[in-house]
């Protein structure tokens, strides 16, 4: 029962200023990572060219950020943590326009509120350094004391004063690899920044802070990825947009099993932005095998006017006026990248032999460790595309010649020989077909004149029930027929002839996948592997003929649905190279 001394416990009241900072401090500092974060973003607003950060017991101990950025005079030491106290920003119309990493004024107080904090600054005008030293967000010392121009802050015993945080996180093992991820980001974001990272002692990342961001690239994801990244660029030349690409994408022969490896950043911002990073995944759309996620860095550069980041308290979303120019802008320079630069990969002579060089084995190194932290976050994506037509790869005119072993397609060109894996070739073949075809609902439809009879697990069934849809659409006509069985009266044209019920259980097994962004994709695929010619088949001429002329109108020809190439190629010039006629 409600006694009256109760309900006037609810009367509203404004909270003590250590209350609300708290509250504030939690949607900045959510873990040590966002310390690690704000202050390098401080560092880099500064104009650091280096930035240093050492990190003990996963922060919760020690996280101290150096850096040899500007520095702030004597008497801005103490202002700097006071709420919204910002040198970024002065007036509404800046918040239009920011330009700068910080602007909200808020996580230097907001990491005092949660931690003990020691500031350090000298600014180049100076002869030393000052230092302000705050526990439980007060002032208790400040001083003079030798230092290189710059600013170094020590962040000491964060949520030592707060145990339900302290409760939420997880290992310092954990922590440090949130950490790493966020440099890595950082490091590639800005490349003509010298980053340090030391964990618990150990140098986790170092980088030149050469500018190149190949550079920034062979520190976080080793240098076979970065030897192997496509640069981008967009618009080419001639166009005129206020957007632009640049960036660097892993070639199709180098991906990963799981999504984090796009790095996004808006005017030097690193975001996380799901319709992005789908743009990057889309560019990739039948060049990587189903499951595979590539790596890539994207920078985009658009007028500060047109991106709104005071969205979230940590910036690390962003919103954009015109967001589908931005995702075009995004998948184009991918695609235009991965079409111009991924090549048909060719035979190359090494000593005398040869030896043929197709689609190098993905880097067998394990994760870095800032993936590994970053697994398992990244939800699934379903956010549809707006995707434009995107330029075709052309293939010179080939002329067959003949078969090999049964599998492989001999056709000669005007710069040499081209193997064509059949198989590979035809599934490519099928695969844009069917997609062409499902966009028009055109898709070539078998009537069968005797009904078959499939049976189905359980498990089958539920798939049938939740994606009737989808098996109509590719060509399934189905009537359920009993319990557990279905009559099947229709099939995709391009399966006529063959393994139905193989090729069925296949198709309710990528529809049983989880949802994915490509999961049509991926059942057009399963659909033109079940149906395309497999190695070992004998081809007359004329059908391997008709063959190569459809490759030659394909979008990709280069590589089939899953990835793999379709060809290689052996030049004119290694020829003679290898028959000693030059
Ligand atoms: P914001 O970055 O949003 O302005 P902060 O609370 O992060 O807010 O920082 C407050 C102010 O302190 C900054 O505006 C800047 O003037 C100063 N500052 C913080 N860190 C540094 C640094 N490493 N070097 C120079 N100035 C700094
Ligand atoms: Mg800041």
């Amino acid at each position: 029962m409600w006694m009256e001394g109760e309900l006037q416990a609810l009367t509203i009241r404004i909270l003590p200023p250590e209350v609300s900072a708290l509250i504030a401090a939690g949607e900045v500092v959510e873990r040590p990572a966002s310390v690690v974060k704000e202050l390098i973003e401080n560092s880099l607003d500064a104009s650091a060219s280096q930035v240093s950060i050492e990190v003990r017991q996963g922060g919760l101990g020690l996280i101290r950020v150096t850096d040899n950025g500007k520095g702030l005079p004597p008497s801005d030491l103490a202002l700097a943590f006071h709420r919204c106290a910002t040198s970024k920003v002065a007036s509404a119309q800046d918040l239009a326009r920011i330009t700068t990493l910080g602007f909200r004024g808020e996580a230097l107080p907001s990491i005092a509120a949660v931690a003990d904090v020691e500031m350090l600054s000298r600014p180049a005008d100076a002869i030393a350094g000052t230092y302000l030293r705050l526990v439980d967000g007060n002032p208790v010392e400040q001083g003079t004391r030798g230092t290189p121009v710059g600013t170094t802050v020590t962040v000491l015993h964060l949520f030592a004063k707060q145990p339900a945080r302290r409760k939420f996180m997880r290992s310092p093992t954990a922590e440090n690899q949130h950490i790493a991820a966020l440099v890595s980001q950082y490091a590639l974001a800005y490349p003509e920044v010298r980053f340090s990272l030391r964990l618990e002692g150990r140098q986790a990342l170092l980088t030149s802070g050469s500018g190149q961001l190949t550079d920034a690239v062979a520190s976080v994801h080793g240098a076979e990825v970065a030897a192997a990244m496509l640069p981008m660029r967009w618009p080419l030349d001639g166009e005129r947009t206020p957007i632009k690409v640049s960036g660097l994408a892993g070639p199709p022969h180098i991906s990963r099993s799981s999504r984090g490896y796009v790095s996004l950043f808006v005017n030097r911002r690193w975001v996380q932005n799901r319709r992005l990073t789908f743009a990057v995944e889309e560019a990739y759309s039948g060049l990587l095998p189903a499951g595979r996620h590539p790596i890539a860095i994207v920078d985009l550069r658009l007028p500060y006017e047109e991106v709104d980041v005071n969205v979230h308290p940590t910036k690390a979303e962003v919103r954009f006026r015109q967001e589908n120019e931005a995702f075009a802008a995004v998948q184009r320079a991918v695609r235009q990248a991965l079409l111009e630069q991924a090549p048909v990969p060719s035979v190359s002579s090494t000593a005398g032999v040869a030896v043929a060089q197709p689609a190098a084995p993905e880097a067998a190194a394990p994760p870095p460790l800032w993936q590994r932290a970053l697994e398992g976050e990244k939800a699934a994506m379903t956010i549809a595309a707006t995707a434009a037509p995107l330029p075709k790869v052309s293939l010179p005119m080939l002329r067959v010649v003949g078969q090999i072993g049964n599998t492989y397609i001999v056709a000669e060109g005007p710069q040499g020989i081209y193997l064509i894996d059949q198989h590979a070739a035809h599934e490519r073949v099928l695969f844009e077909e069917i997609c062409t075809a499902r966009q028009r609902q055109a898709l070539d439809v078998q009537g069968l004149l005797e009904p078959t009879v499939v049976e189905v697990s359980p498990r089958q069934k539920e798939i049938i029930l939740a994606h009737y849809q989808v098996l109509s659409e590719h060509g399934f006509q189905l009537e359920p027929f009993g319990e557990r069985t279905y009559l099947v009266r229709a099939i995709p044209a391009v399966l006529a002839g063959k393994d139905l019920s193989g090729a069925f259980a296949e198709f309710l097994d990528v529809l049983g996948e989880e949802a994915a962004p490509d999961q049509r994709d991926r059942v057009a695929i399963t659909l033109a592997c079940q149906a395309a010619v497999k190695a070992g088949q004998s081809l007359a001429l004329e059908e391997m003929r008709e063959m190569v002329r459809r490759l030659e109108q394909a979008q990709v020809p280069h590589t089939c649905p899953h990835g793999r190439p379709t060809m290689i190629h052996m030049s004119t010039a290694l020829l003679e190279k290898e028959f000693r006629r030059r």
